[in-house]
């Protein structure tokens, strides 16, 4: 059967239509999925599979968490969008949400987009306000594939067939002191607008900043009236054990973006700016978006963050994450270094270069994992992933090593 909604199509036939109707930029999907559940996907054969990446890091509460389903049918039957020509309660009160959350001072402010590259234009264009042009980001740098965010994305291979991308951006080694203040010290023309930092690098493969080169960055863009951009993306809305990551740091940034947790899976993101004067810099009609904000995504985010709030999911982010440390750790394998990063967003060493092959074993023993590159797998599960889960995926991982050797 092909053209139609068959409900006994197999995968197969469903990745042969999806190449035959969809833009080749994913590849060939690893599986049609049908559904999920907690912390569970199944795919269309009714394989279940526990999925330790969740979406890449967007469904904080898993798969049809009941409040989080409640939230977007309630919003869906009152109304889904109405433009920003209006406003609506949910976006006004997760806007004060997020704003109480980040303990952010009066005169900050929220602007709402659908993605992070989204927020990350937002940012952009707000440090273009401060009437500089040039901006730092650093070597692994990941913030979007829309040509203003790839200019900041440090990866050649997304940059180079698109080339040229909106200049004035340069990368500077990750975690570099020296070159930080050699790259201020260089700008007697004031021209730095503001350096954009990952507090943990995602897509570079789970790199935490050094809390030290954080300090400067900030010391070093306040000294010289550039803004410091954090891009809280992927390693905000709790993911870290903390609401932001820069909180774990005790640096305030001048901004900071949010997106994949956000919504739990409904596209959201935001650009929050902080203090009166940052946000003086976007006046009306000098940005905006047609969807951002919309009431159901913002219904939707609000549940996120009232069950992440609930539930005390920061605090179990961190003890989940604690143990998955410690019991990799206690598998003392050969093949195995010491997990990177914090609460639910982490970073496997593997002293081959064979997450690929890790990740793809795994997917076929019924584990969802993700290899950023050829030297690390990355976990980033639900929030809500229990020790039980994380202990079946630790067990598994011996013997998913094994046959790797054994291949
Ligand atoms: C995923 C990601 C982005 C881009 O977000 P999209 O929603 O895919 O547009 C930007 N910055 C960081 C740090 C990310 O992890």
């Amino acid at each position: 059967m092909t053209g139609g909604t068959s409900p006994t199509a197999t995968g197969s036939e469903l990745l042969e239509r999806y190449a035959g109707s969809l833009l080749g930029v994913f590849g060939r999907p690893q599986l049609v999925l049908s559904h999920g559940r907690g912390c569970h996907v199944w795919d269309v054969e009714g394989n279940r599979y526990l999925d330790l990446l969740s979406g890449i890091a967007v469904n904080a509460l898993g798969h049809a968490h009941p409040d989080l389903v409640a939230a977007i049918h309630n919003q869906a039957g009152k109304a889904v969008h109405y433009s920003n020509f209006f406003t609506s309660l949910p976006q006004i009160e997760l806007a004060e949400r997020l704003l109480a959350l980040a303990g952010a001072p009066d005169g900050s402010a929220v602007f709402f987009a659908n993605s992070g590259t989204e927020a990350l234009e937002a940012a952009i264009k707000l440090s273009r306000r401060t009437g500089r042009a040039r901006m730092l980001a650093v070597e692994g740098a990941f913030h979007g594939r829309s040509t203003g965010a790839l200019a900041l994305t440090h990866k050649a291979a997304y940059r180079t067939p698109f080339a040229p991308l909106i200049p004035g951006v340069d990368h500077l080694p990750w975690g570099d002191g020296v070159a930080l203040k050699q790259a201020f010290a260089d700008d007697a023309d004031h021209e730095i607008a503001a350096v954009f930092l990952e507090p943990v690098q995602g897509e570079a493969g789970v790199l935490p900043v050094d809390p030290g080169y954080l300090r400067l960055a900030r010391e070093l863009t306040r000294e010289h009236g550039a803004l410091l951009v954090l891009d809280e993306v992927q390693s905000g809305v709790g993911r870290t054990g903390s609401w932001f990551a820069f909180q774990r740091y005790g640096v305030t940034p001048d901004a900071f973006t949010l997106a994949k947790g956000l919504g739990g899976g409904v596209p959201i993101g935001a650009l929050v700016t902080v203090g009166a004067a940052v946000t003086g810099l976007l006046t009306a009609g000098q940005h905006g978006s047609t969807f951002g904000g919309n009431p159901l995504a913002c219904a939707a985010a609000l549940a996120v963050l009232r069950v992440i709030e609930r539930d005390d999911l920061l605090a179990h982010t961190r003890i989940v994450g604690e143990h998955l440390k410690a019991s990799v750790a206690a598998l003392d394998h050969p093949d195995l270094g010491p997990l990177r990063g914090e609460g639910l967003l982490l970073g496997m060493p593997l002293h081959r270069p064979i997450a690929a092959e890790l990740a793809a074993a795994a997917l076929t023993a019924g584990f969802i994992i993700n290899a950023p590159n050829a030297t690390t797998v990355r976990l980033a599960p639900p929030l809500i992933l229990t020790t039980d889960e994380a202990d079946r995926f630790v067990e598994a991982l011996p013997g998913l090593l094994q046959e790797l050797r054994t291949a």
